[in-house]
């Protein structure tokens, strides 16, 4: 195919001969797999779009998507015994092992009793985390603030940092108008950083600079808190997700492949603020847009404006809440020790072209936690919300990913047992 073209030759060439040869390891696997796929629909298509468009038009039959998924038995029955109970009693107990029965959960969505028993389970689980909270960094958190949640490794393209940026303007609105009825939240963040990945580093000490300026501040009280809890991992996703009002899945739209945390969330009735990136898109199909807050640009959105110039210090300039949360990083307002400590966020986001977009999407999200705070101020209209998200998460059983690969890859059966 195409034996004279030679430009396209060169661009399907398993060598990079621009500058120091090197393997392209990525076309090596796609030509020596007999399938290949993306983990989530946006994923599917932009490998198809971008990364593999030549090879996905030398082999058209070879790209394909399996969406990820999540396994209800460890992320709804052994994580939240209360919200399981519930489910058993209200449904019956066979959606271990098809999720889909969940949807029966929306006829539910309504009924007081339901509401009320599905609130308590969540309160519950609040107070638990509270108390580990307490037990392990010794500060106190109100069980009936916000819970607001970020876990997940730390990186650049997950934008902890834009969650940072609402954190300190909303530290600085409550300053600004202290008479104001703000809802209390809790800001709550784990996750690691790859050993020399500096950045990522500097993000977890900046959460923790900011956790001791705004945690220690009596002017601000129990509105807002600030939380990073050491040493990420499955056991503690199990304990901190199923305590969480809001789930945060905020990526630069085009970047992450499918998330999963984002479906441990939902199944555990917490509402999403996420941007259409990843799963999220597919999480939105099912559950209605109505039931997450979703903001911010789209993935084409984002290529057009790395196509055509972005400028993220005109953004600066123009949003006064933004610049004012942004200087307070360059002039060492949370690092007083050293005030130089968080310029190099300031000028990456700034001055060195904000690769992953954070200001473009800042007002989007600042606007959208306004509204996060208006329906949580509605607790019954929060509960149903949240109901509705567990009823809609039955396509996101790892169960039926599985049955995908063991029926249009791997072309096995399962084994009866
Ligand atoms: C689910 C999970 C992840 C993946 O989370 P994302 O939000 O999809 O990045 C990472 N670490 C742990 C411990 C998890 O349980």
């Amino acid at each position: 195919m195409i034996p004279n073209d030679f430009d396209f030759l060169r661009r399907v060439s398993l060598i990079d001969e621009q500058g120091e040869r090197k393997v392209r390891m990525a076309y090596l696997a796609v030509i020596a797999s007999h399938q290949v796929n993306g983990v989530s629909a946006l994923h599917s298509a932009l490998m198809v779009e971008s990364i593999f468009a030549d090879f996905a038009r030398l082999y058209p039959d070879r790209f394909t998507n399996v969406t990820n998924g999540v396994t209800p038995r460890r992320w709804l029955a052994l994580a939240n015994p209360d919200l399981s109970h519930l489910i058993d009693k209200t449904i019956g107990q066979t959606w271990r092992s098809n999720l889909n029965e969940l949807v029966e959960l929306k006829a539910h969505a309504d009924y007081p009793l339901f509401v009320a028993e599905f609130r308590a389970a969540k309160l519950a689980n609040k107070k638990r985390l509270a108390m580990y909270v307490a037990r392990t960094l010794g500060g106190v958190i109100n069980p009936n603030a916000l819970f607001d949640v970020q876990v997940k490794r730390i990186h650049e393209y997950k934008r902890q940092l834009l969650n940072v940026l609402h954190v300190i303007t909303r530290y600085n609105q409550i300053l600004a108008e202290p008479d104001k009825k703000w809802q209390p939240r809790v800001v709550i963040f784990a996750g690691k950083a790859a050993s020399a990945y500096h950045m990522a580093k500097l993000i977890i000490q900046l959460i923790n600079d900011i956790g001791i300026k705004i945690n220690n501040d009596e002017r601000i009280a129990d509105r807002l808190k600030v939380v990073f809890l050491p040493n990420y991992s499955v056991s503690l996703a199990e304990m901190i997700i199923p305590a969480a009002d809001l789930s945060e899945q905020i990526s630069t739209a085009g970047t992450e492949a499918s998330g999963t945390g984002n479906m441990k969330f939902a199944l555990n009735g917490a509402l999403t603020i996420g941007t259409l990136d990843g799963a999220n898109v597919e999480m939105q199909d099912a559950i209605g847009g109505d039931n997450m807050f979703i903001f911010g640009n789209t993935s084409e959105e984002v290529s057009a404006l790395r196509r055509d110039g972005y400028n993220p210090r005109s953004i600066y300039e123009n949003n006064k809440a933004l610049r004012d949360t942004l200087n307070m990083l360059a002039s060492g307002f949370f690092s007083p020790s050293e005030p130089e400590r968080y310029r190099v966020i300031f000028d990456t986001l700034v001055n060195w072209g904000d690769h992953y977009q954070l200001l473009a999407d800042f007002e989007a999200y600042v606007a959208m936690q306004a509204k996060v705070d208006a329906l949580f101020a509605k607790p019954d209209l929060w509960a149903r919300k949240a109901i509705l998200n567990v009823a809609a998460m039955g396509h996101f059983s790892s169960d039926r990913t599985i049955q995908e690969y063991a029926d249009r890859i791997w072309h096995t059966r399962a084994v009866k047992l």
